[in-house]
């Protein structure tokens, strides 16, 4: 894919999409940041995969929903590898429920985390990708973001919201040769999923066309895709990855 000398940072990479999206951008030939909040353990789990397959890859733990661990976590990216050529926007948390159960902390923790998380990551990366005039972002979104979700008011504004700013910057830092876009997974089989009840992963299974729950690797595939040479000329979409589930 050609994403050698190119430097990474994948939010939320210590487990699920991120710790596949990681490992599939350092097989691409970049150096990886993998961040986690608290799962330390895992992130050096990530880092030693890497490692091990002849990569290069570091763990930075950072909560991108505060403004501050989000602008180090970039500084130790170009501490150590003196550029930041492809953010992973990755980093997400749910917290379902019915509106009127819907508490005003599951509400600030799910914009939080999912929406200013991306803001916060943005902003401090677009100014060294901005002077280095290139730079490749990937926001993880949701296809809760383009469809009715039920049970996940907060989620689903959160992701829709990143789907408008994906759009948004991809105008604003077009110029300056950096492209912004995102994926939309459907039902991926992670931790995330793996908390819901057997009924509504059996109620989600029967709207999935491929009639099957998604991989995180193949979230990760188009994730490199759009940070590849390959997908030079595209900014500002939203690639839908949900066998189905959507349409
Ligand atoms: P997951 O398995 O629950 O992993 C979540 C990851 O995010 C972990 O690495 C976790 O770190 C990290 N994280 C959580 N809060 C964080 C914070 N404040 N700061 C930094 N890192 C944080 O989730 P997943 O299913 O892979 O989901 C990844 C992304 O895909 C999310 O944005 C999610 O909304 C989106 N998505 C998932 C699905 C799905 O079906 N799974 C579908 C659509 C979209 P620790 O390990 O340190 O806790």
């Amino acid at each position: 894919m050609g994403l050698e000398e190119r430097a990474a940072l994948v939010t939320g990479a210590s487990r699920g999409i991120g710790r596949a999206a990681a490992l599939a951008l350092a097989r691409a030939g970049a150096k990886v940041a993998v961040n986690y909040s608290t799962n330390e353990e895992a992130a050096r789990r990530v880092v030693d995969e890497i490692a091990q397959g002849g990569g290069e890859a570091f763990a930075v733990q950072g909560d991108v929903s505060r403004s501050e661990d989000s602008a180090r976590m970039v500084s130790e990216v170009l501490g150590r590898y003196g550029r930041l050529d492809i953010l992973v926007n990755n980093a997400g948390i749910a917290r379902d429920n019915l509106l009127l159960r819907l508490s005003e902390d599951s509400w600030d923790a799910v914009l939080d985390t999912n929406l200013k998380g991306v803001y916060n990551c943005l902003r401090a990366a677009a100014r060294p990708m901005l002077k280095q005039r290139f730079g490749r972002v990937v926001n993880v979104a949701s296809v809760a973001g383009l469809m009715a979700s039920p049970g996940q008011a907060n989620y689903s504004a959160a992701k829709a919201g990143v789907i408008a700013l994906t759009r948004t910057l991809a105008r604003e830092l077009g110029s300056r040769n950096i492209t912004v876009n995102a994926v939309a997974p459907g039902f991926i089989d992670t931790d995330m999923t793996r908390e819901l009840s057997a009924e509504a992963r059996e109620a989600y299974l029967k709207r999935i066309a491929l009639e099957r729950f998604g991989r995180p690797e193949e979230v990760a595939e188009v994730i490199v895709f759009l940070a590849s040479p390959a997908a030079g000329y595209i900014t500002g979409q939203t690639v839908v990855v949900d066998g189905g589930l959507s349409i």
